[in-house]
This record gives structure tokens, C-alpha cells and sequence, in this order.
């Protein structure tokens, strides 16, 4: 089942118009949430930034968070889903054509929710492959990386690129050749046991499992550094990492066919345990409150 604007739907009744700006222009924005056990993971940090990206693009959100939640939890059960992968899109709506968002009076809000598939385990295992691409990162002044927009175009040539190489996942750097992000992840590197990665004014999404790896890095007394690196730090980093709300903590193991380690590294291991009990502990409070 779908929900589609106030209602669950059953997924082939789950139509929008081709009017529709988020189809004409990806005019619009969207959150990837994950659900533990039922729970979803950080559920208000994830409302907070879809509620960002909306202000970032004049785009009223038509429910309060608590009707999000409601609509959420309402989707998982209908689709008896307890580890799942959540998306929730909002587009402009649907208006003739033209850019003028007023020519849209009512958004399209849309939940979708599927089971969660684990990532091989190899992959953690042995690390991914990821490749440092020829596409740019949006210049920030142009369209901010924080803007969680439907107009993926920027992050698609990148996963093109990295595709055609044999990777994984693409590194974007930015228009100053500085180290900037994934198509759908952020990036870390160790380097003489200090966690490193970029910081968000080099235009990036500021990922919300980013910012719990470095809360958890901080807490376990590694020292971080949000900044302003080069691809050399990256070809000449201990460990590499990417994040996002899906993988959690994913090892890199090679980069444009530069070996950087066959297992996961001590930090990264360790950090991913950490970000896992963070997760458990989070479940663990939500099911007291309910009770
Ligand atoms: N960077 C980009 C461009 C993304 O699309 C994502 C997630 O989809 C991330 C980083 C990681 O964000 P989060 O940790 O909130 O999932």
C-alpha cells in the first residue's frame, strides 16, 4: 500500500498527474528514513530536515509533523512491514505548465514503504568499491547539497560515471576540487587516528547518520575533523567509509583502483558497532514511552 496525499492506496491505484512539477521540473523534496522493529531511527531529525528542505524551497508541507508520523507508522502496518525502508516525497503538486510554483495550489505527499534487504554481506566484509568522479557537486549557491530535492540530475551523472568504472558509489568532488560526498552518501576517511570528513559549507548534505557517527567518534575520545580535504587524502587515508541511513557505516576498500585495505579498518569497525547500539538503545527507549 501506498499513501497518497490522505489516504492508503493499493500500489497500482497510486497514480499522479503528469502535471504533476515534481514529474515536469523535480520540483520537490523527500527523506529516506529506516525502521528498526517497528521503530523508525531518528524520526525527528528526519522530519526537521524535510521540513528544511521544504522552507529552502517555499514549499508548504500540507500535515504537521505528528500527521507525518501518523501516516508513516499507518503505511508500515498496512504493509505489515517491522524493518523497513521508508521515502516520503512531497512535490510541488500538479499545475499547468510553467515554473511559478503558484501555479500549483496543492502539493502531492506521498509515503512509501518497503521491506528492508540487507546489503550483501561482503560488502562490509571486504569493502566497496567507490570511484572519484568528473562531476561536480552543485555549487551551493546554485542548488544547495542540504536541500534533500527530487532533482537527483547531479547525483545520476555521478552514479553513471562511477557505474562505467566499476564502482559502487561515486565521490563528488566540489567546484574548488575539495572532497564533498557520495551520490547518496556522505564519506569519511582515518588519517593518523583522526576521523576526517568534509565539512557541510563545502556544499553537502548534512547526513543524519553522519552526524551520529561523529557524535559516536567524539564519545569514544577519537579526535574529528570537519574540513576541507583533497582526493590524495583519500588515496592516502588508513581507512575510508561511507555513511548513510540505509548502509549505516559501509567500508571503502578501493578507490579508482587504489587499494585501501582488504577488511574494514579498527575505527570503522568500531564505529559501526557503536552507531548499532546507538540504534538498539534508541528502540529500546521508544518501546519504553509506548509502554
Ligand atoms: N548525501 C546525499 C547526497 C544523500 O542523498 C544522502 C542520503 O540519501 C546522504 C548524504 C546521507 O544522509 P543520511 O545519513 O541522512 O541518510
Amino acid at each position: 500500500m501506498i499513501y497518497l496525499n490522505d489516504e492508503l492506496v493499493p500500489k497500482n491505484k497510486a497514480l499522479i498527474s503528469v502535471f504533476d512539477h515534481g514529474f515536469l521540473y523535480g520540483d520537490g523534496i523527500y527523506e529516506t528514513l529506516r525502521a528498526y522493529n517497528g521503530v523508525v531511527f531518528r524520526f525527528d531529525e528526519h522530519l526537521e530536515r524535510l521540513f528544511r528542505s521544504a522552507f529552502m524551497i517555499s514549499l508548504t508541507i500540507p500535515k504537521t509533523s505528528e500527521e507525518i508520523k501518523q501516516a508513516v507508522y499507518e503505511t508500515m502496518k498496512a504493509n505489515r512491514q517491522e524493518d523497513a525502508v521508508i521515502r516520503i516525497s512531497i512535490s510541488r503538486g500538479a499545475g499547468p505548465i510553467g515554473l511559478d510554483p503558484d501555479l500549483c495550489p496543492k502539493p502531492t505527499f506521498v509515503i512509501m514503504s518497503g521491506e528492508f534487504k540487507e546489503y550483501p554481506k561482503q560488502y562490509y566484509q571486504k569493502g566497496i568499491k567507490i570511484a572519484i568522479v568528473n562531476t561536480r557537486r552543485n555549487f551551493k549557491d546554485a542548488l544547495n547539497p542540504q536541500i534533500k530535492s527530487l532533482n537527483f540530475l547531479n547525483n545520476i551523472l555521478a552514479k553513471i560515471e562511477a557505474k562505467d568504472r566499476g564502482a559502487y558509489e561515486a565521490v563528488m568532488m566540489n567546484y574548488r576540487e575539495y572532497v564533498a560526498e557520495g551520490t547518496i552518501s556522505n564519506i569519511f576517511f582515518v588519517k593518523d587516528k583522526a576521523l576526517c570528513t568534509p565539512a557541510v559549507d563545502v556544499g553537502i548534505l548534512d547526513g543524519i547518520t553522519r552526524r551520529i557517527i561523529i557524535d559516536a567518534a567524539k564519545e569514544a575520545g577519537i579526535d574529528v575533523k570537519e574540513g576541507r580535504f583533497r582526493k590524495e587524502d583519500l588515496y592516502n587515508a588508513q581507512e575510508v567509509f561511507i555513511s548513510n541511513t540505509t548502509m549505516e557505516v559501509m567500508p571503502v576498500g578501493e578507490i579508482d583502483d587504489i587499494k585501501i585495505g582488504t577488511k574494514p579498518g579498527r575505527i570503522t569497525k568500531a564505529l559501526h558497532s557503536a552507531y548499532k547500539k546507538k540504534v538498539a538503545e534508541y528502540i529500546r527507549q521508544c518501546r519504553l514511552h509506548i509502554k
